[in-house]
């Protein structure tokens, strides 16, 4: 079999197997639109399936479509990211849709070099769009696609010539199934650790077919540890949080009062009551060991000082942006 029939073989076999085994049930995959692709493909990188699904839903519940979320403010996007991480997504929503607002009337755009320009959209995440929205074929290159085609031919994983390889195992029709296809296949029959060759469907013609040196696990790098110390003052209904400018974890959410900022004792008065909770929390790269003390008060007062900060009242705080142990802390301790 030469290289051309190969190639057709194989997408014509990952088209038809989707048809019988794609993953239709995923909220994504229902009511297709560039809109709709473009939130779920932003939520799942880096992140897997199932922890996107509930954040998905909750993001379309808010805002079904470019309308709706062309008056949303960067606060409110990270309002609806807190719990799921790698917050630099969400604030590329937001830039992203602004220059769509200014620069497209609203209207999403319909070419891959006006995608690929626009802010957290590379060249996979505009493959996507292409493909799943405009059917049009674009090959994309997510963690999925670059296991199974890596197995297909027995190469290593190198950025360029998977790109290649996927160029030209993407099909010219059935665009749609085939990348729809490719994904599901990597989620599911070649998962990481376990493929399940004999249910594939090109076990016939796969270069790592029933190979067992393809199952080591990865060896996950000991992360370093940061201290964090935080102060949160609250009265009954407000707390005192500010907003975080550092370009590092975090950036724009709302926290307490970082004690590495400035003393305390520049910005706070004497409590009227005071404790303090401890919290871990890792990160992909940090594990975080989280002190907080809590100082009670009677009622708002306010500070003097140059850094962001507001007293969000308990009803208000769904509508900011938060890091999940700070929510946790307000939600169960406070
Ligand atoms: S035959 Fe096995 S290794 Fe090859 S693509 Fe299918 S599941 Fe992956």
């Amino acid at each position: 079999m030469n290289n051309a029939t190969k190639n057709n073989k194989f997408s014509k076999l990952i088209s038809d197997w989707y048809l019988v085994n794609g993953r239709d049930h995923l909220p994504w995959r229902k009511q297709i639109t560039p809109y709709r692709i473009w939130i779920s493909e932003i939520m799942l990188q880096q992140t897997q399936v199932q922890t996107v699904i509930p954040f998905f839903k909750r993001f379309i519940n808010k805002y079904p479509n470019l309308k709706s979320l062309s008056i949303a403010s960067e606060d409110e996007i990270l309002a609806l990211w807190t719990g799921l991480g790698f917050y630099r997504r969400a604030k590329n929503i937001y830039k992203t849709k602004e220059i769509i607002k200014h620069d497209y009337k609203n209207i999403f755009p319909k070419k891959f070099e006006d995608l690929i320009a626009l802010p957290g959209i590379g060249k996979s995440t505009a493959g996507a769009i292409m493909s799943l929205a405009y059917q049009e074929p674009y090959p994309i290159l997510d963690a999925n696609v670059k296991r199974v085609i890596s197995r297909f031919e027995n190469i290593k994983k190198n950025e360029k010539k998977l790109w290649k390889l996927s160029e030209m195992l993407t099909p010219k029709n059935n665009i749609f199934a085939y990348t729809q296809g490719i994904m599901d296949l990597g989620a599911t029959a070649c998962s990481v650790r376990e493929p399940e060759c004999q249910s594939c469907p090109v076990v016939k013609i796969c270069n790592s077919a029933f190979q067992t040196s393809i199952q080591a696990p990865k060896k996950h790098k000991k992360k370093s540890i940061k201290k964090i110390n935080f102060t949160l003052a609250h009265s009954k209904q407000s707390f005192l949080l500010f907003k975080k400018e550092e370009k590092t974890f975090w950036e724009s959410l709302w926290v307490p009062f970082d004690n590495e900022n400035s003393k305390k004792e520049m910005i706070f008065k004497k409590p009227k009551k005071t404790k303090i909770k401890n919290i871990n929390h890792a990160l992909s790269h940090l594990n975080l060991e989280i002190t907080i003390e809590i100082f009670e008060y009677s009622a708002p007062f306010k500070i003097k000082t140059n850094l962001t900060h507001q007293w969000i009242t308990k009803d208000d705080i769904n509508n900011y942006g938060l890091p999940k142990p700070i929510k946790t802390i307000i939600e169960n301790y406070v």
